[in-house]
């Protein structure tokens, strides 16, 4: 069978992934060799180097950690470092073990239905970043997939629950919650089109949360005090294989606890260094579960609660709530959702299987994507060929259809009539005789059926009216509703070097997007110099402050890279182009230069967290969320109360803390670590900006004031006209209540102070005071003590110039001079 449109769909889930087949209006999930609608996303690999996908590889996890590898999606994208599968010594990265997952599907596939596909819908968390998009796309062109737009978990649910419901106009909410990740999103339904309004999510929140939850919680302290092993512990490697086992059955007795009130979990355990053997029974209640799975919900309905409100809407204007993914098979959680307090007040639907909905919805997606590059179509001799453009799927049950016919010479004789039929509709339908122009265009509308795939016969008559052969001679359409311009999940910017941002493109743009703004250099870069560069990092977030997003590339200039020194303050041009498939490029323009920077983006992101450096930061991250609390004691308020309480009831604390401690030996808690740091850290800047406020406020207006008495000194008109702007937009800030904005214009009122120091000299002298200050510290001092002397004459004598020299040369003096740090940026707003 030759087909025009993609019609698979696969869900490559992080625990499990699934396939689907479009067979007219259905989509049909296509079952594994063992006869599972799913399969689990886990890969062993033997010995003699054979490798294995699905359960029997998950199964080997517990016995043969250092062979097999799961869960390597939540990986997908990051820091590229490779598995390592122990006896055969074969190392994969996370894209090429997707790969095997997908290639383990292409397989059932090509099995079930002998087709060999080369064309598939793969579908991805809408949480996901740029690098984990771009990190599927590799890992299915690895699969041999050459064709694979990518489509979004949740819209893929709703298709499957809205495609046939074209005539409904509503609104819902995609509530997915699968084994490492979790999405909610407000989906629009109108006149046949599917639109995401909004969306939140988490890539690390899901079923194996709670798996270790009830392992680190329960299992292990059991364990420990049972056989009296103080030392058994998550992060540590001598006991890998034990903890493995445990979670392993841990997510088994939670499983059942989705049909039972207890589970019993009996495993054989051993040391590793087979003298202890030691046989563990644990009962599990449900009620234990459901106490460890609680925070995470909270977590989760608080995302709903944000995604719908920031869609303006309240959960009365949500009809239904979708539920997605194996989680949502438990009935606690079920009850969660409806409870009128913790719950969301919405009614649930889980008509379609949680498991496989996606990958059903994958499908009807693929069914609308056309397999591009298909041979042209080959004319017979004497016969035409026709070329057709019309949506395979479509809201319209009365779609256009354009087609220019060309004969097997390219001529196109006078007097050509077609006829479109559709013999399977009751009656029969037939558009009547449709005449071809002179250059072979024709167009007319297609009346469709609902509810089924429609084949319309294209009937090619010449002008003696006798039939011609032609190629194609049948096209398909349904009636479905289609999914409109995907949106953009996280906001694009650049971040500046006063750690403020710029936006290119605000989270919901519908994609593809492109933006330009126009911004200076910050730094100087000297032609054939050593270092200085122009930095530009691109981020992904919604905080205002830069480093509070995430970093997923970088524009460097280097000074390599440039004909001539660029001055500080030049003008540069940021462009940014992102595709529905979210693949994105970045350019640069250097007027100064008249060059482009192209494609420099490296969309490699950053390392593997390093496990003591994340320590560190959390610890930094406590002490601040101490000094919050303790000035919430003194001058909180009912918001600040509400800001703190979230922290609270999402544990996220606790949850760091978990992960920091699992980083040292698990490269994906590392992972997850880093993400619930940023989370903290973006909670407690809520909380600390709250509070901090007034102060805030109190600091800009005294500012204000002593910056505005400098002007006055100087009595310089652009002086004064950058001020009057500066003091415009602080009040702004000010007005707006916006504490990021107020620091961002606090920055700036600060470097005019500095330009104006500057310019009265004063700022040498500044330095030069503090240079001084430091002379224990010179290496000659000698030398030190000279131009010391020789500054305060310059001083005296308000020889600016001349004290500036001597700064640099005192600066010089230095053992090490105060290292340059690693800029983070090196542009600012224009
Ligand atoms: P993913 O989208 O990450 O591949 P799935 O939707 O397949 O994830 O969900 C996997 C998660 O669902 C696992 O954490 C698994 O333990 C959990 N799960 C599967 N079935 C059930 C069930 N009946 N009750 C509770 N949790 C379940
Ligand atoms: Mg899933």
């Amino acid at each position: 069978m030759t087909r025009t449109t993609v019609d698979f769909g696969i869900d490559l889930g992080t625990t499990n992934s699934a396939v689907a087949v479009l067979r007219g209006v259905e989509a049909e999930v296509i079952k594994n060799n063992e006869d599972a609608d799913t399969t689990p996303s886990a890969v062993w690999i033997d010995k003699r180097d054979k490798l294995r996908v699905g359960r029997a590889a998950k199964e080997r996890s517990e016995s043969d950690p250092d062979n097999t590898a799961a869960e390597f999606k939540l990986r997908m994208g990051t820091a590229q470092e490779t598995v390592r599968f122990a006896a055969s010594g074969r190392e994969l990265t996370p894209p090429q073990l997707s790969a095997e997952v997908l290639k383990s599907l292409r397989a059932d596939v090509a099995q079930r239905l002998g087709e060999d596909i080369e064309a598939a819908v793969v579908t991805v968390p809408a949480a996901f970043d740029m690098s984990s998009c771009e990190a599927t796309r590799a890992a299915a062109e690895a699969a041999g997939l050459r064709f694979a737009p990518l489509l979004q978990e949740p819209t893929a649910a709703a298709l499957a629950y809205g495609y046939q419901a074209a005539d409904e106009n509503a609104r819902w909410l995609v509530y997915d919650l699968g084994g490492g990740t979790f999405d909610a999103a407000v989906i629009q339904l109108r006149d046949g089109e599917f639109t995401v309004l909004n969306h939140r999510g988490d890539n690390y929140l899901g079923g194996k949360l709670i798996d270790w939850r009830i392992v680190e919680e329960l299992l292990i302290p059991a364990v420990r005090t049972e056989f009296g092993l103080p030392d058994l512990a998550r992060g540590s490697a001598r006991w890998r294989p034990v903890v493995n086992k445990l979670k392993l059955h841990a997510e088994k007795a939670k499983i059942a606890l989705s049909r039972g009130n207890s589970a019993d979990i009996e495993i054989d355990l051993d040391d590793g260094t087979g003298r202890h053997r030691f046989e563990f029974y644990y009962e599990l209640q449900r009620a234990d579960v459901e106490r460890l799975a609680e925070p995470l919900l909270t977590r989760s309905v608080n995302l709903c609660r944000k995604a719908i409100e920031e869609a303006h809407l309240g959960s009365g204007d949500i009809a239904k709530l979708i539920l997605v993914g194996g989680p949502t098979l438990s009935p606690y959680l079920r009850e969660h959702l409806t409870d009128p307090e913790r719950g969301l007040g919405i009614p649930l639907d889980f008509s379609q299987d949680p498991m496989t909905v996606v990958a059903r919805g994958a499908a009807i997606f693929a069914g609308t994507q056309r397999i591009p590059g298909g041979s042209a179509p080959v004319a017979v001799a004497g016969g035409f060929t026709v070329q057709l453009e019309y949506p395979p799927v479509g809201p319209d049950r009365e779609p256009l259809v354009i087609g220019v016919i060309a004969g097997a010479d390219g001529t196109v004789p006078a007097g050509l009539n077609v006829e479109l039929v559709n013999s399977a509709a009751r009656p029969p339908w037939r558009s009547g005789k449709v005449p071809v122009g002179e250059n072979g265009a024709f167009q007319t509308y297609l009346f469709a059926e609902t509810g089924t795939a429609n084949t319309f016969e294209i009937e090619l008559t010449d002008a003696t009216g006798t039939r011609r052969e032609l190629s194609p001679n049948t096209l398909s359409y349904t009636v479905g509703a289609v999914e409109t311009q995907p949106p953009l999940i996280h906001s694009l910017s650049v971040g500046l070097a006063d750690n403020s941002t710029v936006k290119l493109i605000e989270r919901g743009a519908p994609l593809p997007a492109r933006a330009r703004k126009r911004l200076r250099t910050a730094a100087a870069v000297h032609r054939g110099g050593r270092t200085g560069l122009i930095r530009i990092p691109v981020l992904e977030g919604e905080h205002a402050r830069a480093d509070r997003n995430r970093i997923i590339g970088r524009l460097d200039i280097t000074a390599d890279q440039i004909e001539r020194s660029v001055p500080e303050g030049s003008e540069i041009e940021v462009t940014l182009e992102i595709d529905a498939s979210r693949m994105m490029v970045a350019r640069a323009y250097l007027p100064y230069l008249d060059t482009e920077f192209e494609n420099v983006v490296d969309l490699r992101t950053e390392s593997l967290p390093d496990p003591a450096e994340l320590r560190r930061e959390t610890d930094l991250e406590l002490q601040r969320l101490a000094d919050v609390r303790a000035r919430h004691k003194s001058v909180g308020n009912p918001t600040s109360e509400l800001l703190l309480m979230r922290i609270d009831d999402e544990q996220t604390v606790t949850d760091v803390q978990q992960l920091v401690d699992a980083a040292a030996s698990d490269p994906d808690a590392a992972v997850a670590a880093a993400q619930r740091l940023r989370d903290l850290r973006a909670a407690i800047d809520e909380a600390e900006d709250e509070l901090m406020w007034p102060s805030l406020v109190v600091r800009a207006q005294e500012m204000l004031g002593y910056v505005r008495r400098a002007v006055d000194d100087v009595g310089d008109d652009i002086y004064r006209r950058q001020y009057d702007q500066l003091d415009v937009s602080v009040r702004e800030a000010i007005d707006s209540r916006a504490p990021d904005l107020l620091r961002q214009r606090t920055g700036e009122l600060n470097s005019l102070w500095r330009r104006v120091l500057d310019h009265t000299g004063e700022l040498q002298v500044i330095i030069f005071e503090r240079l001084a200050r430091d002379r224990n510290e010179m290496l000659d001092l000698h030398q030190a003590d000279e131009l010391i002397e020789e500054g305060r004459t310059a001083v005296r004598a308000g020889e600016i110039n001349r004290l500036r020299m001597i700064n640099t040369r005192l600066r010089a003096l230095f053992a090490e001079p105060p290292a340059e740090p690693d800029p983070f940026s090196t542009i600012r707003s224009a």
